[in-house]
């Protein structure tokens, strides 16, 4: 092991890492959780999605391999069959549930931005999981109202994965709750915001970062007070709160 002042310096040189989300003690240690449990196991597609998005200029946006890695557990611990993708990217988080989900699965996935789907679809294609995947462009919001209107739709997903705009993550409970059966999860992403859930008011923080830590405290504070759920928020990425729909 490093002494301190190394362990420091490496960690310099490891925020390097595309995806780098951890909130852990030490840089040191994500890496090792990295290293040593989701680099060996992750599945080689889902490396060369990776791979192809840390070269994208907006790769801070990706999902990280760890999460990735959970999100895999999650569902194949649920059973989870029908699911749903708000705010898919080049589809990092997507493909890790298109590979969980059983030859008969299905993500219905929402995205405003086409052209970032594409780039990671060959890969996708490739492991041969694309015909799980129904990818709809355009805002999320009016999609769901939609759904909702279909009374079949109702208590239909057993997983739903929120990763797109922060502010509206209360808007879209208040639709997924409806759309999520009874004993399946809503899984929100970011919720510990860079860890600036807990930043002084008087923090240097950048405008976006500011602009939807509002709606992020917000939402934190609404999930626990919802008596239709169960949650949990895990350290895992940027926090992820899983929500079990008990009613
Ligand atoms: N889950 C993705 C992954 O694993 O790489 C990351 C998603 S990224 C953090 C957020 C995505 O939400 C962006 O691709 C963005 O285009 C999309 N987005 C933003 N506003 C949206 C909206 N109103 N409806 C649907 N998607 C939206
Ligand atoms: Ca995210």
């Amino acid at each position: 092991m490093a002494n301190n002042g190394e362990s420091q310096q490496n960690q310099v040189g490891r925020h390097q890492e595309v995806g780098h989300k951890s909130l852990l003690q030490s840089d040191d240690l994500y890496q090792y959780i990295l290293e040593t449990s989701v680099y060996p196991t992750e599945p080689e597609s889902m490396k060369e999605l990776r791979e192809l998005t840390a070269k994208h200029p907006w790769n801070i946006m990706t999902t990280s391999a760890d999460e990735g890695q959970f999100l895999s557990m999650l569902l194949k611990l649920i059973n989870a069959k029908n699911t749903m993708e708000i705010g898919v990217y080049t589809g990092y988080s997507l493909l890790a549930t298109a590979l969980a989900l059983p030859e008969d699965g299905k993500i219905l996935a929402m995205d405003i931005n086409r052209e970032n789907y594409e780039l990671g679809l060959p890969v996708i294609q490739k492991a041969g999981v694309a015909h799980k995947i129904d990818f709809r462009e355009g805002p999320a919001m009016p999609l769901l109202d939609q759904l909702i209107e279909d009374e079949k739709n109702h208590g239909s997903f057993d997983f739903i994965f929120v990763d797109a705009d922060k502010d509206n993550y209360l808007n879209y409970h208040k639709r997924l709750i409806e759309l999520v059966k009874v004993g399946g999860v809503i899984g929100y992403d970011n919720t510990l915001w860079n860890g600036t859930v807990v930043a002084p008011p008087d923090a240097p923080l950048r405008k976006y970062v500011r602009y939807y830590r509002d709606f992020v405290l917000e939402l934190n504070k609404a999930l626990p007070a919802d008596p239709r759920i169960e949650i949990c928020m895990l350290p895992v990425g940027d926090g992820v709160t899983l929500c079990r729909r008990i009613k």
